[in-house]
């Protein structure tokens, strides 16, 4: 079941058809001459899987029903709300002290990496969990909505080497992911705080957190060299990124949402975050 296409950034469509149009204008101006490397780099993948899962299964940690259950529970859920189906295997990773989170697809195999830093630091005794929820759905958001389909990642290949207009594409890709997530956790805070706590790397500075502060640091932004900074960035920065978020929950409480499990507040701000490689489709927190 595909996602709410309102919940797709309207970047992300206008970019990603610019995308498969050049790459498939490159692939065809290419022809026969890509076939030869077909099956070549059909076997380059499966090593790569291979080589990936020989590292990943014998030195993270496997969340199932019978490891971190409560984990587990909470992407199972989240999968069904976001309809999908095939599952990814997720693991627990040491980060030496670095948080992030992956959305990782070979072939045919498919993985989220939770960065145990970010774990930590999200971690709350409390069922909903929904700081982590927000990471987990965001990972689960970009296979939800396409993101990571095998077929249109090889089409728009090439045109990730065009200047600017993969980093572009991936940005808007980010913020669906976000609006997704968002959308699924349905707690503005929790949202929010789980990425102000990704910004500073603290857990113990989250209560006196001023959430407001920060989105004001957006005002603090170079224009020129944070323009310069954000068309290089496969992410958007942070502020913009909560922005964003608080922007959606701030529309879609007109438009969508009935109820919430927590406060939602409007936009502090009236404005309102994949790396890739040849052989693995990757997206990163
Ligand atoms: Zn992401």
């Amino acid at each position: 079941m595909p996602i709410n296409q309102q919940l797709r950034h309207p970047k992300e469509s206008l970019y990603r058809s610019v995308c498969m149009l050049i790459g498939g204008l490159i692939w065809l101006s290419l022809g026969i001459f890509v076939l030869p490397f077909l099956i070549p780099l059909a076997i380059l993948l499966w090593i790569s899987e291979k080589f990936f899962q020989a590292t990943i299964f014998g030195n993270a940690v496997h969340v199932n029903e019978d490891q971190y259950a409560n984990i587990n529970a909470i992407v199972n859920d989240v999968a069904q709300q976001l309809g999908v189906n095939n599952i990814p295997r997720v693991f627990i990773l040491n980060s030496d002290g670095i948080s992030n989170a992956l959305a990782i697809k070979f072939l045919s195999g498919k993985y989220i990496l939770l960065f145990s830093s970010l774990v930590d630091l999200l971690w709350e005794d409390d069922k909903h969990q929904d700081k982590i929820r927000m990471i987990i759905a965001h990972e689960l958001a970009h296979y939800a909505a396409g993101h990571m389909n095998l077929w249109i990642s090889l089409l728009i290949k090439p045109a990730m080497f065009v200047p600017f207009l993969g980093a572009a594409y991936s940005r808007a890709c980010e913020l669906t992911a976000d609006r997704v997530a968002a959308d699924c956790v349905k707690n503005q805070k929790a949202a929010v705080d789980a990425m102000i706590t990704l910004a500073s790397g603290s857990r113990a500075l989250l209560p006196q957190t001023n959430k407001e502060a920060f989105i004001k640091q957006e005002l603090l932004v170079p224009g020129f060299f944070g323009f310069l900074q954000e068309i290089l960035s496969t992410h958007p920065r942070m502020t913009k990124r909560i922005i964003a978020i608080d922007s959606f929950y701030a529309n879609s409480l007109s438009t969508t949402h009935g109820s919430t499990r927590s406060t939602i507040s409007q936009p502090a701000y009236n404005q309102a975050e994949l790396s890739d490689n040849m052989v693995t489709n990757v997206q990163n927190s």
